[in-house]
């Protein structure tokens, strides 16, 4: 005898996508589509880079000890996209962007992965003291106003 998995009328488990929130992911989906928005990299001194450089992504130290079971969480600090090393902020680390460049990367394709080929040539304002830039239209790494002069 046969008998279906959901026989007995329990849903199957798992988080489920109401109609509400899939209109709202392809509204989401279209508007980054028609309206590309730019990264919003935050350009901080690094010392290991010996310059200003793009910070995108934070990593945060979450700690437990022994005589203190509860979870401490430190400060999100946030990393070096050039040498991936952690900065915990200090006062006056936020240099001025003060100095336009133009992108010499090259722009996405929309629909397919990889490059289009077409040069960005986007300006946007970077520190004066970064040596390494990230275009935030294309995300394409390349040097700064330190290494162009
Ligand atoms: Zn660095
Ligand atoms: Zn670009």
């Amino acid at each position: 005898m046969r008998r279906s998995r959901n026989s007995r009328g329990h849903e199957p488990e798992g988080p489920e996508m109401t109609v509400r929130e899939f209109v709202s992911g392809l509204a989401f989906i279209a508007r980054d589509v028609w309206r590309p928005t730019p990264r919003s990299d935050l350009y901080l001194d690094c010392d290991v880079c010996g310059g200003a450089t793009p910070h995108s992504s934070y990593r945060q130290i979450i700690s437990a000890t022994k005589e203190n079971p509860t979870l401490v969480a430190a400060l999100p600090e946030p990393v070096c996209v050039v040498c991936r090393n952690a900065h915990p902020r200090v006062l006056g680390d936020e240099p001025p962007c003060d100095t336009a460049i133009v992108c010499t990367g090259q722009r996405r394709r929309r629909w397919r992965s990889g490059r289009s080929g077409r040069p960005c040539r986007a300006q946007f304002t970077v520190p004066a003291s970064a040596p390494t830039v990230i275009c935030p239209w294309c995300s394409t790494q390349q040097d700064g106003p330190t290494k162009r002069r």
